[in-house]
């Protein structure tokens, strides 16, 4: 446990707000209950959802800055408020609702407070394709609006993973020359092999043997095609089972489910708030940084009890 100064220690009673995660979307939380003179506890086990790619691109005025030292930087800038204690430690438990939850961390320890952020992410499932996993984030990615560009309109393999890639093997001709890879996993009906025509697509029905080289496609058949990148669809699933354990509703997403939340981030249990990936169909940086500004504010506001009975 790191802190700024005695005032907030990990042993303090009961800590104002718990943020669960501390990447983008709860470090942004974080930041303005820390702006809002609050104690916060922030618990992160240091694994961002991006941390197989160097760069980021696309977030407003760090297009192509690493993604570590995006997070580093706002922990640098969130530590700086003397109300924010820091446990780069895992939650493995969490209990309660309304006014008190209690968090275990990985050494059985347990800590207070009146609310909590989720802010945990998701955890991406590949397909079992050889050689797919090692190129994650390398020249294997999930998001054209981040990787896209890069390829330079080059050759771009979309390998499928189901019903959702259709919907990638249609984007993808705005970054490139598009092969839908469907590798027993998909088959286009006549429409939609019309419509992914119009977009100039080759379908490939031919299974997939391995990924080789930088993004060359090895199909069963022997033949190899080289890509420049490849897009894939991956599963995902809502990182941890605290949100479960708590009882939060959630939705089905195209990827996979996410926490339901309200316009201001509020989950169905009063008193969780839930941002960034975990808490959205798909996203990316600046969705997080935006849902966890409001969900801190959210938080926030809720500690207000008058606030809640004015209207
Ligand atoms: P995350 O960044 O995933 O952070 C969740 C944090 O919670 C982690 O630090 C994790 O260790 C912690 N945590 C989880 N469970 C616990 C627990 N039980 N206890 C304590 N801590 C816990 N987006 C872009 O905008 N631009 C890009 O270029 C880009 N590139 C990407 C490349 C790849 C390969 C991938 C997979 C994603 C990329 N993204 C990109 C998307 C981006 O990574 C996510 O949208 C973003 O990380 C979401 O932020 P988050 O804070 O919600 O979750
Ligand atoms: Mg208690």
């Amino acid at each position: 446990m790191e802190n700024n100064n005695m005032s907030t220690s990990r042993n303090q009673a009961e800590f104002d707000v718990i943020v669960l995660g501390g990447s983008y979307a709860g470090l942004s939380a974080a930041m303005q209950l820390a702006r809002a003179r609050r104690s916060v506890l922030v618990i992160d086990a240091g694994r961002r959802r991006n941390r197989f790619a160097r760069l980021s691109h696309g977030f407003l005025t760090q297009d192509g800055s690493e993604a570590a030292a995006i997070a580093a930087q706002g922990r640098a800038q969130l530590q700086a408020y003397p109300n924010v204690a820091w446990a780069s430690d895992t939650a493995t438990a969490a209990t309660g609702g309304g006014e008190h939850f209690d968090v275990t961390l990985s050494d059985g320890g347990s800590i207070s407070g009146r609310r909590l952020v989720l802010a945990m992410g998701v955890t991406d499932t590949l397909p079992r394709v050889d050689g797919l996993a090692e190129r994650w984030g390398r020249s294997v990615f999930h998001c054209p609006y981040c990787h896209g560009y890069e390829l330079d309109e080059g050759d771009i393999g979309v390998l499928a993973t189901g019903e959702v890639s259709m919907h990638h093997a249609l984007m993808l001709p705005d970054w490139g020359r598009v092969t839908f890879l469907l590798n027993e996993s998909f088959d286009p009906d006549d429409s939609q092999r019309e419509a992914l025509a119009r977009r100039g697509v080759t379908v490939e029905a031919t299974p997939v043997a391995r990924i080789d080289g930088e993004a060359d496609v090895v199909l069963r058949d022997g033949r190899r095609m080289s890509m420049t990148g490849l897009f894939v669809a991956p599963r995902t699933s809502v990182s941890g089972a605290i949100a479960r354990q708590l009882g939060c509703a959630t939705e089905a997403g195209p990827m996979g489910e996410f926490v339901a939340t309200d316009a201001m981030k509020a989950t169905s249990v009063p008193g969780v708030f839930s941002c960034g990936d975990m808490a959205r169909a798909a996203g990316n940086v600046a969705l997080a940084v935006a849902d966890g500004a409001m969900a801190g504010v959210a938080a926030h506001r809720s500690l207000i009890a008058e606030l809640n009975h004015a209207v």
